[in-house]
């Protein structure tokens, strides 16, 4: 049989059968250690017990009735989050994509609202913020927009961590409307900003009505340490977007808007059939009570830190490693030559991996990780990176 799958994708030769907690196991029974959990989703790791449990419970009593009637469990982690967020209001819908959509939908309204006519929206070099047509046209990397143009216009792009950059566009457009910026760019390869740039950010938009939008789809829920990215700097958004690890692998997604921006969609802007069904928001509230109830954000800054330091030790000092860097559980090796080849070497010793922006190796593991489990995965790195400089040398 010809391969029935649109080719979007280059796979990895490996199919997994089942996971449990940070390991999968393929077909023929082989275990791996998932350092990337389904690409920042797996925050619980693999068949977690209690979102598998909401997962059954809420499939025999209702999975979907759409958002013509009131879905209690949507109401209900609309209250978490936006209490978790201090944001006030939510919107639901599937996917990070969807999210940033909602986003920059509500930044142009917004913009009408005040009577500009083309509403402009302020976004970064190598960012990453989905694949639909105005999500690619925002995002800053030119192979994911190639062959797709006519782009969807309303953006300007600007250095990441460049605040005069924002400031010489502030002093000669009266366009701009939003910034959307990620707290840590991750396809862009796990680059953190200067300390205070989002506080300073914050003040920038302040200063001249600015909506600022936070894209937190991969550093939200924990992974960084703390709940949001943005709160390492005590920043609040006026829009925040998630997805990834909200649903633990439930597809999922949200744009939470404060303050004047939260009243900004009304009736009949927008929508979602399946957005917020009570399957996904389920398994959504039982991954937050989870990740509460195990303090695993907290764990997170801890596992991080001792990656980072284990990571600093075994590979920091290798001539062409440049960088190690991230916060939490968001961490990434900067080698000085493209290594996508070190993905499937990692594969072929049971380790998953992932590398982006071309040359930076990219751990996204669950935040349930073990202290044996990093000790396993910083030797499995160590000898994986070890080899591959020393290659470059000879
Ligand atoms: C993954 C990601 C997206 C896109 O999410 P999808 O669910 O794939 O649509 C958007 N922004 C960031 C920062 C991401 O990491």
């Amino acid at each position: 049989m010809p391969n029935p799958l649109m080719a979007t994708y280059a796979r990895l030769p490996v199919t997994f059968h089942h996971g449990e907690g940070c390991r999968l196991f393929d077909e023929n029974g082989k275990a791996y250690l998932d350092a990337i959990g389904g690409i920042a989703v797996c925050a619980l790791g693999h068949a977690h017990p209690r979102v598998t449990q909401a997962l059954c419970e809420q499939a025999g009593r209702l999975v979907h009735t759409s958002n013509l009637y009131g879905i209690a469990r949507q109401r209900e982690l609309g209250e978490r989050l936006t209490s978790l967020a201090g944001m006030d209001r939510v919107f639901f819908g599937n996917s990070g994509a969807e999210a940033n959509e909602a986003a920059i939908k509500l930044a142009r309204l917004h913009g009408h609202a005040r009577g500009i006519a083309t509403p402009t929206i302020i976004v970064a070099e190598n960012s990453f913020h989905g694949r639909t047509m105005a999500t690619l046209s925002a995002t800053g990397n030119r192979k994911v927009q190639a062959g797709f143009e006519p782009l969807v216009g309303g953006f300007i792009r600007v250095p990441f961590d460049d605040l005069e950059a924002i400031r010489r566009i502030a002093e000669n457009s009266d366009e701009v409307v939003a910034v959307l910026v990620e707290p840590i760019q991750g396809e862009g390869g796990v680059r953190v900003p200067t300390d205070g740039y989002l506080r300073d950010l914050r003040a920038l938009c302040d200063a001249h009505h600015w909506l600022l939008m936070l894209d937190e789809i991969q550093t939200g829920m924990g992974r960084t340490g703390r709940w949001f990215a943005c709160q390492h700097e005590a920043v609040t958004p006026d829009v925040m977007t998630l997805a990834k690890a909200l649903g633990n692998g439930v597809p999922i997604g949200a744009c939470l808007a404060s303050g004047a921006a939260a009243e900004v969609l009304g009736p009949g802007t927008h929508g979602s059939t399946f957005g917020g069904n009570p399957l996904a928001c389920a398994a959504a509230s039982a991954t937050i009570e989870t990740l509460d109830q195990e303090a695993l954000v907290a764990r997170a800054a801890d596992a991080g830190e001792r990656l980072m330091a284990s990571l600093r030790e075994r590979v920091g000092g290798l001539d062409g490693v440049t960088e190690i860097r991230g916060r939490g559980l968001m961490i990434g090796i900067e080698l000085e030559r493209p290594c996508g080849g070190l993905v499937n070497r990692a594969l072929d010793q049971g380790l998953l991996i992932n590398v982006t922006a071309g040359h930076v190796v990219r751990l996204l593991p669950p935040l349930v990780i073990s202290d044996a489990e990093i000790e396993e995965l910083v030797d499995g790195l160590g000898r994986l990176i070890g080899a591959f400089v020393a290659s470059e040398a000879a």
